[in-house]
């Protein structure tokens, strides 16, 4: 196994940067290039040790100082050998000690290889390493509990709890099944069946919590729709707490569609503020219609807004048409201003109708509010377990999937081979999940995404 390296702080200026190695020559490496003002070797301190001292360059020039730390195998993230050769956090000066490193034998570390490492040497399971992740791009104290809890294990004790359940029942199955003459005792219909309801409803707790607690911790594409000039971009402003897009009260002027991620409360949106869905004769703006139209099918939640102060129009019904079947909230914007427009069509359409003025901050809080009920985000508990991403998802619906295949063809009366078959693949996918039975091109996937030094 190479040793590799990489700087594992943020690529910018900081107080601290650091050169992360990790392999049987991390500690070696590392302990050429440094000089310990104890007088002592990296090489000779036990795991979990540190030592203040310089690094230095090959022709003895002081390169920077700083505090090394060693690991010793197994006990370190990766189950490696690792030096943490901690110094001063300006980008040269990482990059010199990188340099450095990598003159002294080590190599450059691909994006997530430390994880993969550690994955590797069985530190922590596929779906633990994809909590890894989440933790890094967590943006709100919800999203990082339940990304701590997956990076705990906690996702990966649930999945193996529903894989024991199923694993019991198929040996059942086949043991009854493959020696008919033995004394074993028949499956029973009813406890199979149960078993199997048991574990799929694991499952679908799984997924529903993940669905919903995608609003906190990966955010909602949201689209916020509406005419010319009922307020849009001033709500968008106040969302993100800056001028972002263009407000301006001549009708038709926010034509760009202006992408941007906003926290509402503990709700993460995924914004696209629209040049409004009019039918508009100017080129530009039918560009922009064409894209609230395409942006609101690709949405997973659409908030239409409507002005209070103006009459009710068809541009208005044409996106009350538009939202039919999405999971929207209306908003009934100005209402700071004498109220004009005729609400029944609109509170008949919407499950969700907000009054609001978008340039009152307090509208903040009832949107908040409004937006953790309608996600199903409100009541979550995040120190459950919480799936990590779409691809544990699609896992546990697959597996999903197999099990109900299975309870029908139990009621159907069809083999016991049958049935296994289904419980077998559903065990699959689950072991797919916790990386135990991932194919190469799985695990590759789950690393891509990674970033260098972690
Ligand atoms: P957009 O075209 O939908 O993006 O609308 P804008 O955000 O540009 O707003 C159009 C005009 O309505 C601007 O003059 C805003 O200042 C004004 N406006 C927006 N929200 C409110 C509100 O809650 N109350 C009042 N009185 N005016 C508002």
């Amino acid at each position: 196994m190479t040793t590799i390296a990489a700087i594992s702080t943020p690529n910018a200026a900081g107080g601290i940067g650091m050169v992360r190695l990790s392999g049987e020559k991390a500690i070696e490496i590392a302990d050429a290039c440094f000089r310990g003002v104890s007088g002592r070797r990296l090489t000779s301190l036990s795991g979990y040790s540190a030592a203040y001292g310089q690094y230095l360059e090959a022709d003895g020039a002081v390169l920077d100082d700083g505090v090394a730390i060693v690991y010793r195998a197994p006990k370190s993230y990766t189950g490696e050998d690792i030096a943490e050769l901690c110094c001063h956090g300006g980008l040269f000066v990482t990059q010199k000690l990188l340099r450095r490193v990598y003159a002294l034998g080590a190599v450059p570390a691909e994006p997530g290889e430390f994880t993969r490492r550690a994955f590797e040497n069985g530190k922590m399971d596929l779906a633990q390493a994809e909590g890894v992740m989440k933790v890094i791009a967590a943006q709100g104290e919800s999203a990082l509990k339940a990304a701590g809890n997956t990076l705990a294990g906690s996702v990966s004790k649930k999945i193996h709890a529903v894989c024991d359940t199923l694993v019991s029942a198929a040996a059942a199955l086949a043991a009854w099944a493959d020696y008919p003459d033995e004394d074993i005792p028949a499956v029973e219909h009813g406890s199979l069946r149960e078993a199997l309801q048991k574990a799929a409803a694991a499952l679908t707790k799984l997924i529903q919590n993940y669905d919903a607690g995608k609003a906190v911790t990966e955010g909602v594409r949201t689209v916020l729709c509406g005419k010319p000039n009922v307020g849009k971009s001033t709500l968008m402003n106040l969302l993100s707490g800056c001028e972002k897009s263009i407000v301006t009260s001549i009708p038709g002027t926010t034509r760009d569609v202006v992408e941007e991620t906003v926290r509402v409360g503990d709700i993460v949106l995924r914004l696209s503020d629209t040049a409004g869905i009019r039918e508009a004769g100017d080129e530009v703006e039918r560009i922009g219609v064409r894209i609230a139209k395409d942006k609101i099918e690709g949405a997973d939640l659409v908030i239409a807004v409507f002005d209070g102060a103006a009459p009710l129009t068809n541009e208005d019904r044409a996106l009350i048409d538009l939202c039919r079947g999405k999971r929207c909230l209306a908003v009934i914007n100005k209402t700071d201003l004498p109220r004009t427009l005729e609400t029944g069509e609109i509170e008949a359409a919407f499950d969700t109708v907000l009054y609001l003025s978008a340039k009152d901050d307090a509208a903040l809080d009832t949107l908040g509010e409004a937006l953790s009920a309608l996600l199903g985000a409100a009541g979550l508990d995040f120190s459950q377990e919480i799936l990590a991403g779409e691809r544990q998802r699609r896992c546990c619906e697959n597996a999903l999937g197999y099990l109900n295949d299975a309870l029908a063809a139990l009621d159907a009366g069809l083999t016991v081979d049958a049935v296994n078959v289904d419980i077998d693949c559903a065990i699959g996918e689950l072991l797919t999940l916790t990386g135990q039975r991932a194919s190469e091109a799985v695990v590759n996937e789950v690393f891509r995404s990674f970033c260098v030094g972690k």
